[in-house]
């Protein structure tokens, strides 16, 4: 999970911020999440949203399960992608998992975030599903797909991952990890690229899903001009092989913004942020 916008919101910026609203009781500082997290967690158009992804790829799960050409991982030779078993590729957190709660502590802590913390909130393992999600994996493993969950959750917490999952009614094989962690293998970093080998490896990927383009294609530090190329380059595989959740909070598209330089200061983030407004001015 890349979560550098916190870094807007150091203990300066928060003393700054006082000294404002000491000044003038209309200024508030208000965290850089405030408004994508109150949308996550009190929006109806969120649930139909997600409801409306994953309703799509059940309209498509009998197409992709019985057409053995059909793959959302084209690196796959035909002829032995054909005799394989088909599987789902999703991400986990913000995907099939509503982290908002999380979002909210820190809002209301007025704190950045925290690793640790992070991996607190993992291992109580209260996270309520994202709409649609239960539902579309069920019915796809009842169908006896595959289903992988394919996280940048670090191995040490599978666990608590793994319960959370298992809560909410999400389908779990009892004979092989189907959670592939961050560095749960040596090669397996968070770029997610050699998982999405291993996987098809020994099943056909018929469904990949995420929040993230990295949960993709390989996106790491690229602009935000590359990574609006990938998105029309790729056009025909959204909504019938690549399946996208709104993310507003965090992710690759919010780093894009200061081109991934973590050595700004958070006053230089804020400034960067702000320069991609459009104003349609200039
Ligand atoms: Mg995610």
């Amino acid at each position: 999970m890349h979560r550098s916008f916190q870094k807007l919101f150091p203990l300066s910026v928060l003393l700054l911020g006082l000294l404002f609203t000491s000044c003038s009781s209309s200024s508030t500082l208000q965290h850089p999440t405030t408004s994508a997290t109150l949308w996550a967690q009190n929006a109806a158009e969120y649930k139909a949203l997600t409801t409306s992804v994953y309703n799509t790829a059940l309209s498509n799960l009998g197409m992709a399960i019985e057409d053995s050409y059909w793959t959302a991982y084209p690196k796959q030779e035909d002829q032995k992608m054909r005799k394989l078993p088909a599987a789902v590729i999703l991400d986990v957190d913000e995907t099939v998992l509503d982290n908002s709660p999380f979002q909210a502590r820190m809002i209301k802590q007025k704190s950045s975030f925290d690793p640790e913390q992070w991996n607190d909130w993992v291992m109580e393992a209260k996270a309520n599903p994202i709409a649609g999600a239960v539902e579309f994996t069920q019915r796809a493993a009842d169908h006896g797909v595959a289903v992988f969950y394919l996280t940048n959750r670090e191995t040490k917490v599978e666990e608590g991952t793994r319960q959370n999952l298992k809560k909410l009614g999400f389908p779990l094989s009892e004979n092989q990890d189907r959670i592939l962690s961050n560095n749960e293998r040596d090669n397996w970093t968070s770029a997610k690229t050699e998982r999405r080998a291993y996987v098809a490896k020994n099943y056909r990927i018929i469904m990949i899903f995420g929040d993230d383009l990295n949960d993709f294609v390989p996106a790491k530090g690229i602009s935000q001009q590359e990574r609006s190329e990938l998105v029309e380059n790729n056009s025909s595989k959204w909504g019938k092989f690549w399946y996208v959740l709104p993310n507003p909070s965090y992710g690759s598209w919010e780093n894009a913004l200061y081109n991934f330089d973590d050595s700004l200061s958070p006053t230089q983030i804020d400034s960067a942020r702000k320069a991609r407004l459009n104003t349609k001015k200039n």
